[in-house]
């Protein structure tokens, strides 16, 4: 499995649960991916805030709904009032805001009859989103004066954000593709933020941390992963990566994808979205609305701080987060968090000075960088211009006869760029691998699992030479000395008993088991020993050899004894 965001742990999960050996490849240090929740403190004050996915989008039939019931977590409905202010605080009129987004919302209705009827007379031709709005605004003259002119700002901002990029890269044709399937029912947060999903999913898998892979061997005889120096082998692969990765081609196949795969993921968009969460001394905003707007007159920053969410009800202090879409999310990775923080500052007093409402400093203020972010290189996907709804489709399809399968939100045509569609994904592809395996006729027996082989080690490592914390080692039999060598065993995750070995020295062995800690260990067998762990069917001859004098001495020995 590549990646431990909700794909990856999902499906890792039901494949261990249907008795597949697992292994998570992540190359971050914790689980979650695009999911992230930090706790915030100071000056006596806390809160938890998600700096990547927040809001369950529609909990009817949402698989994180029932997730969080299993799990006994509350649901916080996202309220619906917003109200908007202009830039020098004054609320908007609710009768221009009412009449705005009627015009909004006919624009882009007629969008919709222009595409049908184009899709009708020409199959292939698309636009971007913004130049076929902007062309009907004109037209119609809609929000000619300024204050209407900010409000439709504000709402193409919306758009901005809830597709993660500039209208000008939207499709026409397909950017709402996936609006047939939109979950129904309330908005709806996780109170304490979304990291007690990560922390369920990811209980007991055996993940390891900071293994960016590189390259992903694939055929007929399984697959090889490389991450940081280790090569870990297997019959199927399962890549979670974000489309980002996958366009950046951080990650080499062997052989190469298919044209195909190559041009959807050129074709599909990654988009970029990005927040300022701060922790203030106390709620100064008010505890009735969970969402406030901001309108702007300079049309290329419409996406900075137009929209507030507050976070006091359900993240144990008083949080505020500003979301930064559009071309403005872009700009805002190029600015110093400082400057940033300041801008928000500025419009936030803008807003709450001239109600008499004092600004406070806030005590901890965090910009996110997602298109910095090595293992993202932007937040979601989106449909660009050219691509359209079957590009997902095409990134889901699994390659090379059935060995390396494809997860994640982009793979997601219903669901894209969400954690439910990324869940989904996981669950899928679990269930793709698992008719894969039985039709190679390789259906793990859950019941019979373990082959003859893995029997014999299993015995006889449970009368170990050594064993500490997850480790355990078996000594030479006919040798003494420190330099002899040594079958070590690591235990890797809790669930589905999976096990790696290396062949390594006595004196080695002696040397792990004076270091703290599991992971300590692995740091010091991984980087100081240069030792790679494999599984059963990868040992060596040597290592072979030496199980095999051992299993001797053994029967030998209790030959003896039993005499
Ligand atoms: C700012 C932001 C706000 C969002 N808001 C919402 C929201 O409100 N509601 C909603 O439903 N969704 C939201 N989303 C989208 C949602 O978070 C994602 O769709 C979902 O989390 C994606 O999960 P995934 O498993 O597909 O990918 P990821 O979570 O990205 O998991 C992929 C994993 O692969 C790892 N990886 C990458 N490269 C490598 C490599 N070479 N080797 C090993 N590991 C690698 C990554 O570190 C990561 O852990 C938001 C996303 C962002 C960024």
């Amino acid at each position: 499995m590549i990646g431990a965001g909700f794909a990856g742990l999902v499906a890792a999960r039901q494949l261990v649960f249907m008795g597949f050996k697992v292994v998570i490849l992540e190359g971050r240090t914790r689980p979650g991916g695009r999911v992230k929740t930090k706790k915030m403190s100071g000056d006596g004050v806390e809160a938890a805030a998600d700096f990547g996915g927040s809001v369950l989008t529609g909990i009817n039939g949402n698989p994180l709904g029932v997730l969080a019931r299993q799990l006994g977590l509350p649901l916080h409905k996202v309220r619906d009032i917003c109200p908007l202010y202009l830039p020098d605080g004054r609320s908007v009129d609710p009768e221009v805001d009412s009449r705005v987004e009627v015009s909004f919302n006919k624009l882009l209705e007629r969008v919709c009859k222009l595409r049908q009827a184009m899709i009708e007379e020409v199959k292939s031709v698309d636009v971007p989103l913004g130049t076929a709005l902007e062309a009907f605004r004109r037209v119609y003259k809609v929000a000619e004066d300024k204050e209407e002119r900010m409000l439709l700002n504000w709402h193409l901002a919306n758009l901005e954000y809830a597709n993660a990029t500039l209208m000008s890269n939207l499709s026409m044709a397909y950017w709402d593709q996936d609006d047939p399937y939109e979950m129904g029912g309330d908005h709806c947060f996780i109170p304490g933020g979304n990291e007690t999903f990560v922390r369920a999913l990811a209980e007991d898998l055996p993940i390891f941390y900071g293994r960016t892979v590189e390259c992903v061997k694939y055929g007929s005889d399984g697959v090889a992963v490389s991450a940081g120096g280790m090569e870990f082998r297997g019959d199927m692969v399962l890549c979670t990566v974000p489309l980002g990765v996958l366009k950046k081609g951080d990650i080499e196949f062997i052989p190469e994808l298919p044209q195909r795969k190559k041009d959807a993921i050129r074709r599909l968009g990654f988009g970029l979205l990005n927040k300022v969460a701060m922790l203030f001394p106390y709620n100064f905003w008010g505890g009735d609305i969970d969402t406030f707007g901001h309108l702007t007159e300079d049309l290329s920053m419409r996406g900075e701080f137009f929209l507030f969410y507050s976070y006091s009800s359900v993240s144990g202090g008083p949080l505020l987060v500003a979301l930064v879409a559009g071309e403005a999310a872009i700009r805002f990775e190029m600015m110093s968090p400082v400057e940033s923080v300041k801008r928000v500052l500025d419009i936030l007093k803008d807003i709450f000075n001239p109600k008499g409402i004092v600004v406070p400093e806030p005590v901890q203020a965090v910009c996110t960088r997602w298109g910095k972010d090595h293992f993202a290189y932007g937040s979601y996907s989106y449909v660009a211009v050219g691509s359209s709804g079957d590009d997902y489709d095409i990134l889901a399809e699994s390659v090379g006869n059935g060995r390396v399968f494809f997860a994640g939100e982009a793979t997601s045509k219903q669901y894209p760029a969400t954690m439910h569609g990324a869940f989904l994904s996981g669950m899928r592809e679990a269930a793709n691998i698992l008719r894969m395996a039985k039709r190679r006729s390789s259906i793990p027996d859950t019941s019979r699992s373990n082959t003859q082989e893995d029997d014999d080690l299993h015995k006889l490592f449970l009368k170990p030479d050594m064993a500490f914390g997850s480790f355990s080692a078996l000594y030479d039999p006919k040798l003494n000395d420190l330099d002899s060598s040594s079958l070590l065993r690591v235990k890797i995750g809790g669930a589905g008993n999976l096990y790696l070995y290396a062949l390594i020295s006595k004196k080695r062995v002696i040397e792990l088991s004076q270091v703290e800690g599991d992971e300590n260990r692995m740091r010091i067998l991984n980087r100081n020993f240069g030792v790679s762990l494999v599984g059963r069917k990868g040992l060596s001859g040597a290592a072979e050899s030496l199980i095999g004098s051992i299993k001797l001495s053994r029967h030998n020995f209790d030959a003896v004894d039993n005499s």
